[in-house]
C-alpha cells in the first residue's frame, strides 16, 4: 500500500500547501462525522454513523502519507522514513501511556 500510495502522490499534481489544506479539510470531514455519529447538539441530523468516521480517517490517512510521500526523493526513503517516524512517535505514544499507568 505505500508503494501505491507513492506512486499516487507522483501522479498528483498537488503542491505540499495544496496537500496540506487538503489534509485540514479531511480532518475536519473527521471531525463532522464523529459530531453527528456520536449524536452531538447540532450535529446529529446529518444522520452519520462510525462507517462515516472510518472513511474520513482513511481520507485523512491517505492525505498524510502523501505529505510524507512528496517530501521524500524517492520511493526507498518514502518507506525507511515512514517505518522509522511511526516507530518513534509510537514509541513516544507508548512512554506517555507507561507514565499515566
Ligand atoms: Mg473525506
Amino acid at each position: 500500500m505505500e508503494s501505491r500510495i507513492f506512486e499516487l502522490t507522483q501522479l498528483d499534481a498537488k503542491t505540499l500547501p495544496e496537500r496540506a489544506l487538503k489534509l485540514a479539510e479531511e480532518a475536519g470531514e473527521v471531525a463532522q462525522a464523529v459530531l453527528s455519529a456520536t449524536g452531538a447538539s447540532g450535529s446529529a441530523y446529518k444522520g452519520l454513523n462510525l462507517a462515516d468516521v472510518r472513511e474520513e480517517a482513511a481520507d485523512t490517512a491517505i492525505v498524510a502519507l502523501s505529505i510524507l510521500a512528496q517530501t521524500c526523493e524517492d520511493e526507498a526513503m518514502f518507506k525507511a522514513e515512514l517505518n522509522r517516524l511511526l516507530s518513534e512517535k509510537c514509541g513516544k505514544w507508548e512512554a506517555v501511556l507507561k507514565r499515566q499507568a
